[in-house]
């Protein structure tokens, strides 16, 4: 899609003003400058890894599914590509996708609240997604998505942001209704919320299908 994009530009220039909307411009110069992004360099060589950020942001101007997570794990750090790890597994399984309408970006974008991985935290969790990268970039990246219809807020962060959610994780997943058909609260699909998967039954019962119907009805019914 951007590649299309950058040879649209290039054609259209030299012969006459491209019919693309004017926020299609803006797409490939966001997410170039959100791959550039090096605001946590200090931060991140800090951490046991020591790594440097490799934003993974994964996104087109068409999408009418968004999926926010919490930030890439070591795995997709390293592969650059958004869940590409156990997490994304479940989270295809409760979405009724598979990977290749998964990574469509032209049909489905994955903006997570930091888009790099953060790095471990003492137990060997991962830490928390840094607040500064959703305050530099969640903004825009909303404005250049204006075709979404369906958001999946995955983990606590995401629906504080978006939600202005207080209250605990449960109790916002819970309250699904209050938000669907457009948003739909998830937990993380870490194998860290096995525990909670099985102590709240309704969740699978309840909300996924009503979820895989929403996401089969934005992407053609082509699950
Ligand atoms: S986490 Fe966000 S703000 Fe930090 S370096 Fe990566 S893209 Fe930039």
């Amino acid at each position: 899609m951007q590649e299309h994009f950058h040879e649209c530009r290039n054609i259209q220039s030299a012969v006459a003003p491209c019919p693309a909307p004017a926020y299609l411009w803006a797409m490939p110069a966001l997410a170039d400058k959100i791959a550039a992004c090096r605001l946590c360099t200090e931060a991140f060589a800090a951490t046991a890894t020591g790594h440097a950020p490799r934003p993974v942001a994964w996104f087109a101007p068409s999408a009418h599914v968004r999926v926010i997570g919490q930030a890439p794990g070591l795995r997709v750090h390293e592969s650059g590509l958004p869940f590409n790890d156990a997490s994304g597994n479940r989270l295809r399984l409760w979405m009724g996708v598979d990977r290749e309408t998964f990574y469509d970006r032209a049909r489905v974008a994955i903006t997570p609240m930091a888009f790099c991985f953060p790095g471990y935290d003492a137990r060997g969790a991962d830490l928390p997604p840094p607040r500064i990268c959703a305050e530099t970039w969640h903004d825009a990246v909303d404005a250049a998505l204006p075709e979404v219809r369906l958001t999946l807020l995955v983990g606590a962060h995401a629906q504080r942001r978006y939600l202005g959610a207080k209250s605990r994780m449960t109790e916002t997943v819970r309250g699904w209704r209050d938000h669907a058909p457009a948003v739909f609260p998830l937990p993380h699909p870490s194998w860290r919320n096995t525990g909670w998967l099985k102590q709240n039954p309704w969740f699978e019962t309840e909300l996924l299908p009503v979820l895989r119907n929403r996401v089969a009805e934005e992407l053609g019914g082509e699950t």
